[in-house]
């Protein structure tokens, strides 16, 4: 059996208790895994601390720190088989999306390292003679990183690269549940060259762990990645130390098409769109809005494409769907599925657990578009599940696609350029894809509002979430400073 270990003030070390973790495709515990309780946090939220005041690292140039980036760009890269193949038995994602996120993930490494000296400040024009003033970009301080476990390897990454190239130091809370792939990006990371303390890994349970890291009073920034609910806790713990936060939730996402799509692309875009990383992926396009004069053609389409899917164990190049992470996934599956029956979805394809070892869930579409108040419309379920509704006119599109308090992703299928256009603005989503879906870079920014959150991952303004501005005054007159009392 496998065992992991922490990563503390570049130290690699057990933590307080361990716990297992299980495969998904086997339901068999697989390694063990540190649990870092109360000390564990205190001494890694310590040692971030103490690498940020550090000469080693606050003394450092931005030209220095990105070139750090990208020897562990560079180190991620080398190493992108192992920890995809880490990411895929702790979590039971697939592997050839695991290996091609991975590869990805250290493009998002050399972003940050070619962004770390380009961040700049800025020369006011102030409205005083004999003054200067100026603005200095300055590092928040110590981030506390929370991830979920799917795709944790890419959803830290786009922490830890802005947090490093702006010069913070980072405590990253991996999830209990499949920390391993981050626990080893540890080993690569302390092989980079960065002083001791500016990345410290540990993981372990969101009551504890998380909520003793995230209200921690060392910490300056919390940037989360995780469902509402866990969200809402963060918001109340970041009340203790009144750090800022970013929060990255989950999303029920609309994807559009109007009846002059190009069908072909639109059924193979949402298949992607839902049932990629078995629909666990906050972006998943997991409410189809279809107009009604196309919706029996490209239901057709989509059911037989879903039924083609190639079901098997994740670390199998030729699986297209795997297990779901954990068992009470594969419940929520069955259980939201029977809800939404209840309230008149009609099943196309899917709904019933598979019967083998592990957790697989099969790919379903339920047709909602008789069952507005189904649940399977309203609730995110992280898992493959497609609710379907349909529409007669672009108004009532729009109506729909907004009918949803999350607000991160959305895609639109059309070839009306116009009409494009109208849906861009009417949509109130952090993301709009139009005639494509799912796509990402960390050029661009990646997030949204209401139940889905708020801040930006990726791009630049995402490296200036984790910098403060100091405002710098200097008086250039040599002459006597006069009376106090007289106001200039
Ligand atoms: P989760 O919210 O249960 O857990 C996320 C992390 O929060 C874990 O590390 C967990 O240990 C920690 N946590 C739990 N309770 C805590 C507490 N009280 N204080 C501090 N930390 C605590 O999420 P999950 O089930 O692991 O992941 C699925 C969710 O993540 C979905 O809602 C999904 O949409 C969302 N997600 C969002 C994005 C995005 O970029 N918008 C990406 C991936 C996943």
């Amino acid at each position: 059996m496998e065992r992991f270990q922490q990563y503390i003030g570049g130290v690699f070390c057990d933590g307080a208790a361990e716990f297992d973790s299980i495969d998904p495709a086997t339901g068999q515990t697989w390694a063990k895994m540190p649990e870092a309780r109360t000390e564990d946090v205190n001494a890694a939220v310590q040692a971030a601390e103490t690498a940020f005041y550090s000469a080693d690292w606050a003394g450092t140039t931005a030209s220095a720190r990105g070139k750090l980036l990208y020897r562990l760009a560079d180190l991620i890269a080398e190493n992108a088989p192992r920890l995809a193949e880490l990411e895929t038995r702790d979590t039971g994602k697939i592997i050839r999306e695991t290996s091609a996120q991975i590869a990805y993930v250290a493009e998002y490494f050399r972003y940050y390292a070619g962004l770390a000296d380009k961040i700049e400040g800025a020369h006011l024009p102030i409205d005083k003679p004999d003054m200067d003033v100026w603005l200095r970009r300055e590092p928040v301080g110590v981030v506390a990183a929370v991830v979920p476990w799917n795709s944790q390897l890419f959803l830290s990454a786009v922490k830890i690269g802005p947090a490093l190239a702006t010069g913070c130091t980072v405590v990253l809370k991996a999830s209990e549940e499949g920390p391993a792939p981050m626990l080893e990006f540890a080993r690569i990371f302390d092989q980079a060259g960065f002083p001791a303390g500016v990345l410290n890994v540990i993981t372990g349970f969101g009551p504890e762990c998380g909520a003793v890291l995230t209200s921690h009073p060392k910490v300056a920034h919390v940037a989360f990645t995780g469902g509402p609910e866990t969200a809402r806790h963060i918001v109340r713990n970041s009340a203790e130390n009144l750090a800022s936060t970013s929060l990255e939730l989950g999303g029920k996402s609309p994807f559009i098409v109007f009846d002059d799509a190009d069908i072909e692309s639109a059924v193979n875009a949402q298949i992607s769109g839902i049932f990629a990383a078995t629909g666990q992926s906050c972006v998943a396009g997991s409410r189809l809005v279809i107009a009604r004069s196309i919706k029996s053609e490209f239901l057709a389409r989509l059911k037989e494409k879903a039924e083609a899917i190639v079901i098997g164990s994740p670390d199998d190049m030729a699986t297209e769907v795997g297990p779901l992470c954990t068992k009470a996934q594969s419940d929520h599956a069955t259980d939201l599925v029977a809800r939404s029956v209840q309230a008149g979805a009609v099943r196309v394809t899917g709904g019933e657990k598979l019967d083998r070892t592990g957790t697989y869930f099969p790919p379903t579409i339920l047709d909602c578009s008789d069952a507005p108040d189904a649940p399977c419309l309203a609730e995110e379920f992280f898992g493959p599940v497609l609710s379907v509704v349909s529409f007669d006119t672009e108004a009532e599109a729009l109506e729909i696609a907004n009918k949803s308090q999350f607000g991160l992703a959305s895609g639109v299928f059309t070839k009306d350029l116009t009409r494009a256009h109208r849906m861009i603005k009417g949509i109130r989503a952090g993301i709009v894809w139009v005639n494509t879906y799912r796509a990402v870079s960390p050029i661009a920014p990646f997030g949204g509002h209401g139940l889905s959150g708020h801040g930006r991952e990726g791009g630049l303004q995402a490296a200036l979430d984790y910098t403060q501005v100091k405002s710098v005054w200097l008086r250039t007159s040599d002459d006597p400073i006069p009376d106090p009392f007289v106001m200039r």
